[in-house]
């Protein structure tokens, strides 16, 4: 294995930056069950405000952030609406059933991350004893590397509230989504009651996740997030590492964006590989079975890390990722085609 490795696994696989752990050394801490961590209460603010709410609590992790935020907007037996696709019912273990009580109703999607709004309406139980109430429609942005359509949004959203529903968005990659749509964060993000926003992944922090909502809302969150195990002590450790990222790494997702589009548009050039043009900083891509394996050994021999699953390679790009690694990967490519 060579020593140079590049690892296109997620975007969750950054080190923190000098300028980041710098950050994080001389971070002011306080105990932040208490209330008491400065760095936290900055993060909280930050995030509230890039997004336009009116408060913010700092979690762990997406999974958590989540199934907090699915646990204050749904009592026990009550449900929520998600995407088959959608990370909040597919990829959290079922927390929302386990932890919370809550019934899934997942609908399926499209292929642009969308799901039919005559499906949704149709998951939607009237107030019959039979049905458990449907309290939530939870969406995601960005969706398997996809912006959302703002047109699906807007008629989604106005879908539900004309239902009475609550709205959440997993923005797990919300600033993928307005960097790659030149459109607000807070735009994108307006029509929803809470958003639970990533810094772990293209931003590149180490850990945790911000819900953002309603003073009320996080009110109730924060009591759920200290039921779950999710309150912590100097946090500020880590939250300023959040800070940091915010401030130096959302502008340069764009670069990422362009990685994964030259990345895309080298691998389309072989005939064995299917490539979708990614929009933001996810490629899917199916390579010939007749060589897939081969392929993949190839790739795993020259050092570079990718994942898959039936089929489906994702490859991943992001702050620890270069034009030079890109160059580099082309190159590794070409030498398995014979050109
Ligand atoms: C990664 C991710 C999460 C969960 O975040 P973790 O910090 O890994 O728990 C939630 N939603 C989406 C869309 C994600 O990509």
């Amino acid at each position: 294995m060579p020593s140079t490795s590049i690892d296109f696994r997620s975007d969750t696989v950054t080190s923190p930056s000098e300028g980041m752990r710098e950050a994080m050394a001389s971070a002011p801490v306080g105990d932040d069950v208490y209330g008491e961590d400065p760095s936290v209460a900055a993060l909280q603010d930050r995030v509230a405000n890039l997004i336009g709410k009116a408060a913010g609590l700092y979690l762990p992790s997406g999974t958590q952030s989540n199934l907090v935020a699915l646990m204050t907007h749904c009592a026990r037996g009550e449900e929520f609406i998600a995407s088959q696709q959608a990370h909040c019912y597919k990829y959290e273990a079922g927390g929302a059933a386990v932890l919370g009580s809550i019934q899934p109703q997942p609908v399926e999607t499209l292929a642009d991350g969308t799901m039919p709004l005559e499906a949704i309406e149709a998951a939607i139980k009237p107030d019959d004893m039979h049905f458990a109430p449907t309290r939530l429609l939870a969406l995601e942005n960005t969706i398997g590397g996809k912006v959302l359509p703002a047109a699906f949004v807007s008629e989604a959203t106005t879908l539900a509230r004309a239902h009475g529903l609550a709205l959440h968005l997993d923005g797990a990659r919300i600033f993928n989504a307005a960097v790659a749509s030149g459109v607000d964060a807070g735009a994108l993000t307006a029509p929803f009651d809470s958003v639970s926003v990533c810094l772990s992944k293209g931003l590149g922090a180490p850990v945790g996740s911000v819900l953002v909502g309603s003073c009320d809302f996080i009110e109730k969150a924060t009591r759920l997030r200290k039921m779950l195990g999710g309150g912590m002590r100097q946090a500020g450790i880590v939250a300023a590492a959040g800070l940091y990222a915010l401030e130096h790494n959302i502008a340069r997702l764009a670069d990422d964006h362009a990685r994964a589009r030259r990345l895309a548009e080298g691998l389309a050039a072989y005939e064995a590989i299917d490539v979708d043009l990614p929009q933001t900083n996810i490629v899917f891509l199916r390579v010939d079975p007749s060589v897939s394996e081969a392929f993949s050994a190839h790739l795993r021999s020259a050092g570079i890390a990718v994942s898959g699953r039936y089929g489906m390679q994702r490859w991943v790009t992001h702050l620890d990722i270069s034009d030079a690694d890109i160059d580099r990967t082309l190159a590794v490519v070409a030498d398995f085609f014979g050109r």
